[in-house]
């Protein structure tokens, strides 16, 4: 049975890209099938692992839309070693084609549990809005992972997030949670982000993830050569870094490194 987790956060620019394709890629490392859903219009995902998103079809767009099953939708990543249903701007249309459809929550759950099976781990890349989109990743997710700076402002933000990830265990799925909140583009000097941070493990306790994303400029290089950082530059601390989110990931799932799920 597949873990799936829904990377979110409806604030921009926070990395939850950068952490959805090098969690893919670090996990199939470590031995594990792996599906990344892009769920944004701009695509980002895609491109960053080796997929060209204006030509790329069907997408994830068709899916919600019942116009092909999930099956024929997903492409390989070549350097990243997983699965990908891409996406591009044409599902920017989504939300309004879905509004009057029955259902219009719960399409993405439906087409995964098809493929559910054939996966250890299945990712879906979140938009920086919490539209319907993200409804539907979170009606299809067992857990949130969320990305976040350690700003002053990080933990008002997370307000609305929690609030949302309510209404929806209230309303669609009551089994989700908080899979763990991710420190990125950590900055170890700064006296803000280490405060930011201790308050943020004073809310949140052990669901904040022990392994910290430094600042790394490896990590934002490699998507503009539609790579993952592992297949870009392995020995960088990025890399080092989304490998050890992996093993944290596998640890606090049961799973011992090197084993399928
Ligand atoms: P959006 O909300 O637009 O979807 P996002 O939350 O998905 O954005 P990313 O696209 O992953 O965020 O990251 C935003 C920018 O920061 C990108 O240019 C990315 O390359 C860069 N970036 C992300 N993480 C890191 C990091 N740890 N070190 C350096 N740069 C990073
Ligand atoms: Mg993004």
């Amino acid at each position: 049975m597949s873990r799936i987790f829904a990377i979110a956060n409806q604030k921009g620019g926070v990395g939850k890209t950068t952490t959805a394709v090098n969690l893919a890629a670090s996990l199939a490392e470590l031995g594990q099938r792996v599906l990344l859903a892009d769920l944004d219009p701009q695509g980002n995902a895609t491109m960053g692992c080796g997929i060209e998103k204006r030509t790329a079809l069907p997408t994830v767009y068709q899916i919600l839309l019942n116009q092909v099953g999930l099956a024929d939708a997903r492409m390989r990543s070549g350097p990243g070693h997983f699965d990908v249903i891409p996406s591009n701007r044409e599902l920017a249309g989504a939300e309004i084609d879905l509004v009057n459809l029955e259902q219009r929550d719960l399409r993405l759950k439906t087409a995964l549990a098809g493929v559910a099976d054939e996966y250890d781990f299945i990712l879906m890349d979140c938009p920086p809005t919490l539209n319907l989109l993200t409804v539907n990743a979170f009606a299809a997710a067992e857990a949130v992972l969320i990305p976040m700076q350690c700003e002053y402002y990080a933990l008002e933000g997370l307000t609305d997030l929690v609030a949302t990830i309510k209404k929806v265990k209230q309303r669609l799925n009551p089994d989700i949670r908080i899979e763990g909140l991710l420190r990125v583009m950590f900055d170890p000097r700064s006296t803000l982000a280490q405060q930011v941070s201790d308050q943020l493990k004073q809310h949140f306790g052990d669901r904040v993830y022990d392994t910290v994303i430094p600042r790394n400029v490896r990590l934002a290089e490699a998507p503009s050569h539609g790579l993952p950082v592992l297949a870009y530059d392995r020995q960088c601390k990025g890399a080092k870094a989304y490998l050890d989110l992996a093993e944290e990931t596998l640890r606090r799932a049961g799973i011992a490194v090197g084993e399928a799920a």
